[in-house]
């Protein structure tokens, strides 16, 4: 057997906002080639986890530890977890009125470059490979020209995140409800760029509500979350329970 190699050990995580505790004693391992899919009520704390997995600089952090690649992260800046190779699809992608979505996806592609020590790309390179991307996973060009996420329907802003994701090739990509609000077409999309982009060397934590992506997307684990942690842990089969019965299901069989 091969021996397995940890991306994210996140270990008993306790989170404060607001000196209320989000977050309650939270465990977690992700190996290299794994997705991991993250199901729970609202308000379970989902999207908590992934944001101060990125650095989420308002949540407070009163024990445990979150290591990327062995690295004890807990108190690093976002930008440099960023550059390490954490990359956070938003639940909720803002809107950037006057800075163009291609100038934004060159500063940031460009930002990794130089932190990594690589040559950045001047814009006429960075132009074909972003439309490469963007072949990849059928978005128009014209989405280059707009303003970032500026009037972006729901589904396109989180096709916006996937090619960021794409772009940026980090070795874990955490998606927060990339697949909320998006029609049947759309989803299939989205998880179909998904499972394109996962590999061996990647790693994909997935927050999502839908069975359907689940069972398309096939992730190594199924996680349910409550109340500010892991209470179950299962695989695609649990989503389709999940489906039929409930969260309360796995919450009280605890
Ligand atoms: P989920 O993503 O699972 O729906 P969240 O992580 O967004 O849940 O929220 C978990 C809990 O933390 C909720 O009760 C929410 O109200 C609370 N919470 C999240 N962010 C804040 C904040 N900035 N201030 C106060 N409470 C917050
Ligand atoms: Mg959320």
């Amino acid at each position: 057997m091969i021996n397995k190699q940890e991306i994210l050990k996140v270990q008993n995580l306790h989170v404060n906002i607001n000196n209320k505790e989000i977050i309650t004693g939270l465990n977690l391992v992700i190996n290299k080639g794994e997705i991991h899919a993250i199901m729970g009520k609202n308000g379970s704390g989902k999207s908590t986890l992934a944001k101060v997995i990125s650095g989420h600089p308002s949540y407070e952090i009163t024990k445990g530890n979150i290591f990327f690649k062995n690295e004890d992260i807990t108190h690093e800046q976002p930008e440099n977890r960023a550059h390490r190779g954490i990359f956070l699809a938003f639940q909720y992608p803002i809107e950037v009125p006057g800075v163009s979505n291609l100038d934004f996806l060159r500063l940031a592609y460009n930002c990794k470059q130089k932190k990594l020590n690589k040559k950045e790309i001047d814009p006429l390179s960075f132009f074909e490979l972003i439309n490469k991307e963007l072949t990849k996973i059928h978005m128009d060009s014209l989405f280059l020209n707009r303003d970032l996420n500026e009037g972006f329907s729901g589904g396109e802003k989180k096709k916006n995140e996937i090619l960021q994701m794409s772009l940026l090739k980090s070795e874990l990509s955490i998606l927060d409800e990339i697949d909320s609000g998006l029609d049947v077409d759309a989803l299939k999309n989205i998880s179909d760029n998904i499972k394109k982009f996962a590999d061996k060397d990647n790693a994909i934590l997935l927050i999502t509500h839908y069975e359907k992506v689940i069972n398309y997307i096939n992730p190594d684990y199924v996680h349910i979350m409550d109340k500010g942690n892991i209470v179950y842990t299962g695989n695609k089969k649990t989503a389709l329970n999940i489906d039929k019965y409930g969260y309360e299901y796995f919450t009280i069989k605890k």
